[in-house]
């Protein structure tokens, strides 16, 4: 058996920081064996630097790890990024141009027009973006990203809907509080309460999701030509985020080829067996009262994203509700399947 590859952590004492120390211990393929943060934690051991935050126990390799800082030619080729935004864009770029495959979580990079913006289920072949990124920016190393904690589900949902002609689409989030970092929302502002605003996420969606949805022809990714419109909400539930969709199609499909759909859907993931990819990465429940995030957002170790509610829209066509679990699926989950999809594709070379 080859031994398990070397990766380091950038922003690993964060919210998505944490849960990709959570995902990697008992990882088949990948070992966390360099930690890195801002100056504030340089040198201090991890447990110190970032008390545990998780509902599962902190593993037992990371405690005693000094945590660095995020020096570009320090550390293992492969990194996962879970830095802060205000700092993610020059840094990233830094560690691709010393070397590094940089696989990140941050928003500066996903709409570069050389960058994969990657949902493997939906859009495994974004990947031949790389052929170009590296003559066009002159990297030895590259930069992989994954979508907004909330562009995530609501892409995985719509992929498989492509076929009847996406035209436009409305959603509306409630997005827990640890998509907002530590130690993120105050408590009195969030307790008993619903935050209407969440800085730049709808701009975030209504891109995002054209990129992820787009076709890769010669070299290029085409946008996909579908409207998206999306309110944000920040809603007291500490993980998954929570979407109602309204989508009207060229062609409108009726309930059972739309149910037929979600049943249907499996990508390169799937077919490929990666380690992370859940059997099932969308799951339709019949009941009327799901998707809820304290009894779905965990499917297929939160890997698995939940759809319900599929009923006729009265203004649109179709309408339906989708659930992510936004720091697996919505983060580290879905970087660290990014990274396993290069893998089999032999780009960590
Ligand atoms: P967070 O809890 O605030 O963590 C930010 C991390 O960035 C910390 O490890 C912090 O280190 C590090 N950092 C800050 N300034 C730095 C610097 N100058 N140099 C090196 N490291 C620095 O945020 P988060 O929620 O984990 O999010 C991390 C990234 O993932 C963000 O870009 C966010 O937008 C994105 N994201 C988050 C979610 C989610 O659900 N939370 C989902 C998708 C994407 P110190 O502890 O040393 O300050």
């Amino acid at each position: 058996m080859n031994p398990r590859i070397e990766v380091g952590v950038l922003g690993a004492t964060g919210m998505v920081g944490q849960q990709f120390l959570h995902l990697l211990a008992a990882h088949p393929w990948f070992r966390p064996s360099w930690l890195a943060a801002s100056e504030r934690s340089q040198g201090r051991r991890y447990s110190e630097a970032s008390p545990w935050r998780l509902d599962t126990p902190m593993p037992d390799s990371i405690g005693s790890q000094v945590v660095e800082t995020a020096t570009p030619g320090v550390g293992p080729k492969l990194v996962f990024s879970a830095l802060d935004a205000s700092v993610a864009g020059e840094l990233e770029s830094a560690f691709a141009e010393a070397g590094h495959i940089v696989i990140s979580n941050a928003r500066n990079h996903r709409m570069d027009h050389v960058v994969p913006l990657l949902v493997p289920e939906v859009n495994a072949e974004h990947l031949g973006l790389l052929d170009r990124q590296a003559p066009e920016r002159g990297w030895p190393g590259a930069i992989v990203t994954n979508p907004n904690c909330s562009t995530v589900a609501l892409t995985m949902a719509l992929g498989p809907l492509r076929q009847f002609g996406l035209r436009s689409c409305l959603v509306t989030t409630m997005q827990a509080v640890s998509g907002a970092g530590y130690p993120g929302v105050p408590s009195l502002d969030i307790l008993g309460n619903v935050i209407p605003f969440i800085a730049g996420e709808e701009e975030k969606i209504e891109t995002e999701a054209k990129k992820i949805l787009g076709r890769f022809e010669g070299g290029a990714v085409r946008a996909h030509p579908l409207d998206v419109s999306a309110h944000a909400n920040r809603v007291p539930v500490i993980d998954g985020h929570t979407e109602t969709v309204s989508v009207a199609f060229d062609d409108a499909p009726g309930f059972d080829d739309l149910r037929a759909a979600f049943a249907a859907f499996t990508g390169e993931p799937q077919r490929l067996e990666l380690p992370s990819a859940p059997a099932a990465p969308l799951m339709y429940l019949d009941e009327p009262n799901r998707p809820q995030p304290r009894l779905d957002a965990r499917r297929g170790q939160g890997m698995t994203v939940t759809v319900g509610r599929l009923r006729p829209c009265k203004v649109l066509h179709w309408k339906f509700v989708v659930l992510g679990h936004n720091t697996i699926r919505g983060a580290a989950g879905a970087a660290i399947l990014n990274s396993e999809l290069m893998a089999a594709q032999g780009r960590l070379g």
